[in-house]
């Protein structure tokens, strides 16, 4: 019996992990669920659930939450705060953590399983976007496993020989990582017309369910951005080494290329279900509830190249990772302010990229060797972020 912490239990990625858990009661118990807002959802899933821990992350709703806890019969004990969040990652009767809260908020829970060399599956590409070396280090320094859960990660290490050596993609015969996106909502879509898109259709993603603002992320291709700095470090490849290639249908969730010319593709639904049954049980494969391909129906794969007048900000974050942390973490910390106003109707579409771009010119290159140094650095690229965007509205 396995106890999991789910970091962000209310969203999309922490409700597919409770149903795969929920089809494995002996293997797995829910030790602790954690949530931001939805509290109304936190206390259901904790009823149905019941963890040892329920854990909100603004200490100002305690209150609120606790009459709900006891208004829905929930058993657990309440604890709130961002030290609360570390307290049940990094908790020692805890052998498994899905780090699953959306954006830099993740950066600090995520890192205390992380450093209490947990099983940590990793769904918050934010914090590696924004502390890779860092986070990289304490991996090994820890001993924790670490797992990829986005879809394209765990595709790619499902295609990596299994004695992959870190940062030593040569030596295993490989050429190439060829990074799918699907391309979004907007593939097709004419660029002199984006400027006007609204948030419901950005958010209205072809193949894929997830939460508003990785959907705007998808919709831009900064997702896939993310996902190339991502790449980068959790298998030790330079940016050279990553291609990013459009696969509409989003069947394929990535490739390997090795140098004999073979080509090592992981296939399935768009259904995080099965990266997460892949990770939780790894390397076991148990049932996820996804149906299975049928190859009949499969009629249509096409691939091509991103234009990146189509999606600038996708050549931005392939530029910031040659630059290096200070270039992701502004990037990552700029996108988030951009999407947030896009969110609210206070940006255009297009304006996100022009934000982000903005930042990245204004800000001043700096090393960050410290966790405080990368949230310091962070808070400044909000602060040039939010003047951007008034300055644009002004
Ligand atoms: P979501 O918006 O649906 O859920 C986010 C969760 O984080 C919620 O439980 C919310 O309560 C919590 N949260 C939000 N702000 C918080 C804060 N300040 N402090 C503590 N908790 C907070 O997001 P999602 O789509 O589930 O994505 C979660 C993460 O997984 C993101 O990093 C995303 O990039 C990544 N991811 C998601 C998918 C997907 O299919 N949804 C795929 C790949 C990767
Ligand atoms: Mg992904």
């Amino acid at each position: 019996m396995q106890n999991v912490t789910l970091l962000g239990a209310t969203g999309s990625i922490g409700q597919s992990t409770l149903d795969v858990l929920s089809r494995h009661p002996d293997e797995y118990r829910v030790f602790a669920l954690t949530a931001h807002r939805q509290l109304d959802a936190l206390m259901a899933q904790a009823k149905v659930y019941q963890p040892r821990y329920v854990v909100i992350a603004d200490e100002s709703d305690y209150a609120k939450a606790k009459s709900l806890m006891s208004e829905t019969g929930v058993n657990a004990e309440l604890l709130a705060g961002p030290q609360a969040l570390e307290f049940v990652s990094g908790h020692d009767e805890v052998h498994t953590v899905m780090a699953a809260i959306v954006g830099a908020a993740g950066l600090m829970p995520t890192m205390a399983a992380v450093k209490a060399g947990k099983r940590v599956l990793l769904a918050n590409k934010e914090s590696l976007v924004m502390s890779g070396k860092l986070f990289m280090d304490e991996v090994s320094r820890s001993g924790a496993t670490l797992l990829p859960i986005d879809s394209e990660h765990n595709a790619i290490f499902q295609c990596l020989p299994a004695d992959y050596r870190y940062g030593q993609p040569q030596a295993s015969g490989i050429a190439k990582i060829l990074l799918t996106g699907s391309g979004g909502p907007f593939l097709n879509t004419p660029k002199q017309t984006l400027a006007s898109v609204t948030p419901d259709q950005a958010c209205a993603h072809p193949n894929w369910s997830m939460g508003r603002k990785i959907s705007v992320d998808s919709a831009t291709m900064m997702n896939k951005g993310l996902e190339f700095i991502e790449a980068c470090w959790l298998f030790g490849v330079a940016p050279a080494q990553i291609q990013v290639v459009i696969h509409p249908q989003s069947v394929i969730h990535s490739m390997v290329q090795y140098l004999d010319g073979s080509v090592l593709a992981q296939m399935g639904h768009p259904d995080m279900r099965t990266p997460i049954a892949h990770a939780l049980a790894y390397p076991h494969r148990i049932d996820a509830g996804v149906a299975p391909l049928d190859f009949s129906q499969l009629l249509d794969f096409s691939f091509r190249l991103p234009d990146f007048e189509q999606y600038p900000n996708l050549k931005l974050a392939i530029d910031a990772c040659a630059a290096g942390q200070y270039a992701t973490t502004a990037l990552n910390a700029a996108n988030e302010i951009a999407v947030d106003a896009f969110l609210q109707g206070q940006l255009g579409f297009t304006q996100i990229a022009v934000i982000n771009a903005t930042v990245l010119e204004k800000i001043e290159p700096s090393e960050l060797e410290s966790l405080e140094a990368i949230i310091e650095y962070d808070g400044l690229a909000r602060m040039l972020a939010r003047q951007a965007i008034d300055k644009l509205r002004s």
